[in-house]
């Protein structure tokens, strides 16, 4: 039986991205092969542990209970599992009543299987998104960074850069302009550490017009450090 280390599956409003202020069913798997300096799901990857363990059947089950159209895989990283992670989206993909599922990718899993699933499969290509992260300097973590991954992204997926300082900022606009083709760019703060007006002066003072600030709107509803929301 195909088991999944899980953390949480829960509903809410998607916080960020392009589907921000949606009602949507997050699946949250646990690990992660990255240690951002700023990273605030700590909680999914080790020295902590699954929260529990879930067959792709049971986790399908508990997105059918919840029904929302909008699902997002996070983690963590959702795609470090490979043939699990592969046919967990597809399953999700397969639901009728989905009809958007992103997923969270921290830029440092090469997206070839996955992106190829998605040219294969009807259902996951009319559904599924990317939303990759390019990690900057300040995350410690930008040596990682798959950059062939760009080229395989498409216009409804999503590249964000989280931002923590100028120099963070400058290698972001540096890197969008470079191999950003296809895809929405995400400009998006370190919450506690750089000003979302500070960022928002510097997209326009460069004149970014089709960078989109994110900002995570669910540590303005809630208390920043609760989970689960
Ligand atoms: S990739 Fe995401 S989950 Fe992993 S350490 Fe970085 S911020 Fe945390």
């Amino acid at each position: 039986m195909m088991k999944l280390p899980m953390v949480e599956i829960f509903q809410t409003v998607e916080g960020e991205g392009l589907r921000a202020g949606f009602p949507t069913t997050f699946v949250r798997v646990f690990n992660c092969n990255l240690r951002c300096t700023w990273c605030d799901t700590t909680y999914s990857y080790a020295p902590n542990k699954a929260e529990f363990y879930a067959t792709i059947d049971e986790i399908i089950e508990k997105v059918t209970e919840f029904g929302n159209v909008n699902v997002c895989l996070t983690g963590g990283e959702p795609l470090m599992h490979g043939e699990k992670s592969l046919v967990l989206i597809q399953k999700l993909a397969e639901l009728s009543f989905i009809e958007d599922i992103h997923i969270e990718t921290n830029g440092a899993i090469a997206l070839d299987p996955f992106v190829e699933l998605r040219k294969k499969n009807q259902d996951v290509r009319q559904k599924v998104r990317f939303i990759m992260d390019y990690k900057l300097p300040a995350s410690g973590e930008i040596d990682k960074m798959v950059e062939e991954n760009f080229d395989q992204l498409d216009e409804q997926d999503e590249i964000k850069f989280v931002i923590q300082d100028r120099n963070d900022y400058d290698i972001a606009v540096q890197t969008y302009k470079q191999l950003c083709k296809k895809g929405t760019g995400l400009f998006s703060p370190v919450w506690g550490k750089l000003r979302a007006d500070t960022l928002v002066d510097w997209i326009l003072a460069d004149k970014l017009t089709k960078v989109k600030l994110n900002l995570q709107t669910h540590k303005y509803i809630w208390d920043p450090d609760l989970r689960g929301v």
